[in-house]
């Protein structure tokens, strides 16, 4: 098996070993063994470490089942060379910052509501947990409470293999069934857990955790979560959009939501009044319309869908024809609706096609699309 030197020192970022073997792997990758290595690989949800081997950049890590970690190389390594390796050491770190703050929430999920942790994602910019159980928004944020209460403290976070006798007489976390050494990452008072990767030494360096995202998931819970650098950077942007909303309606920050949401109610308000004014004026339209005419067509500049909509029912009410109404203006084309009480609104539509590029499709009984031609030329089709 591969000596894992993340396991010794988790802040080491540089190491020496001996190249054991280097076979070539699919596109032009190699895969490559050490006798001892530096690089956490794909394990247990979290993604590999990266990094360089000599002058060859390593693209993935892998671990299997002998315990045996393969690197993939985008260059070959001479088999038999002392190699100087060099990781990735800020993307580590966001990774142990992260994975140290799951430890702490996933303690408390499960001390205090019962909560198991039945996955676990680390990905490069994000983590999310999976719960057996549903946690309200109050007990999430609770738990979000604690968690960051936790990390102020500086608590040790310690990593150690127990001897097998102290491990039976040991209460914690496990995701899966474990044979021969068992790792044990222990947050005094707040968790203990079985677990491979590296960590921060102390609570504290965790920064922060903030809860991003909760959804429902099969029966439970799913969590998103960001620690650290990533909480920082995601509070100097969400800081950023309030500063620029804040700006824009001259208003505190922490008016925003209540001041958008007066907007919003507002603009409902114009919106409903515009649509009763285009409905007045289609209608005056429809007043003037001969009683007699079979089929019909009217323009109006400006006409919300519902508006056109009922226009057309209303003519279609007393016109056995086909009855248009078009929406716009000869530069920018039309938006329409037909709408026939007798007659078949898709044979009139493929009739125009024939004469003119026209888009659109509908039932029977009423057809919409969009055209861009003149509105005599359409006065004279209808
Ligand atoms: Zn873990």
């Amino acid at each position: 098996m591969t000596e894992k030197l993340y396991d010794l020192d988790a802040y080491a970022s540089e190491f020496d070993a001996v190249v054991l073997s280097c076979e070539p792997d699919h596109d032009g990758t190699y895969r490559v063994v050490l006798d001892k290595t530096l690089f956490f690989p794909e394990e247990g949800g979290q993604t590999p470490d990266t990094g360089i081997l000599g002058a060859a950049n390593v693209i993935d890590v892998q671990i299997d089942k002998q315990n045996i970690i393969t690197h993939f190389t985008d260059s070959e390594l001479k088999v038999g060379s002392d190699i100087h390796g060099k990781i990735d050491f800020e993307h580590r770190y966001s990774n142990m910052q992260n994975h140290t703050g799951e430890h702490i929430f996933s303690g408390y999920a499960h001390s205090i509501y019962g909560c198991t942790n039945v996955g676990f994602h680390l990905s490069d910019s994000i983590v999310t947990m999976d719960y057996d159980k549903q946690l309200t928004d109050e007990e999430i944020s609770h738990l979000e409470k604690l968690t960051n209460e936790a990390i102020f403290q500086n608590i040790p976070v310690i990593c150690e293999y127990p001897a097998p006798e102290k491990l039976e007489t040991l209460d914690y976390r496990s995701k899966k069934e474990l044979s021969g050494a068992v790792r044990i990452v222990t947050i005094t008072d707040v968790d203990i857990c079985a677990c491979c990767a590296p960590h921060v030494k102390s609570t504290i360096e965790v920064g922060m955790l903030k809860v991003i995202s909760s959804q429902n998931y099969k029966g439970g819970t799913r969590l998103s979560i960001l620690c650290g650098r990533r909480a920082f950077e995601n509070y100097k942007s969400v800081y950023s959009q309030a500063d620029d909303v804040s700006h824009l309606l001259s208003i505190k920050q922490n008016e925003v939501s209540e001041t958008v949401a007066k907007l919003l109610e507002e603009r409902n308000s114009l919106l409903s009044k515009v649509k009763t004014l285009q409905e007045r004026i289609l209608m005056q339209q429809i007043a003037g319309v001969d009683p007699a005419a079979e089929n019909v067509v009217l323009f109006v500049e400006e006409a919300e869908p519902v508006v056109m909509r009922n226009s057309v029912n209303a003519l279609t009410a007393s016109h056995p024809g086909y009855c248009g109404v078009f929406n716009g203006n000869d530069t920018d084309g039309y938006s329409f609706i037909i709408g026939s009480s007798q007659k078949d609104c898709r044979d009139f539509l493929n009739s125009i096609r024939e004469k003119i590029p026209v888009k659109g499709g509908g039932k029977p009984e009423m057809v919409q699309g969009s055209v861009k031609i003149s509105a005599s030329v359409l006065r004279n089709i209808f």
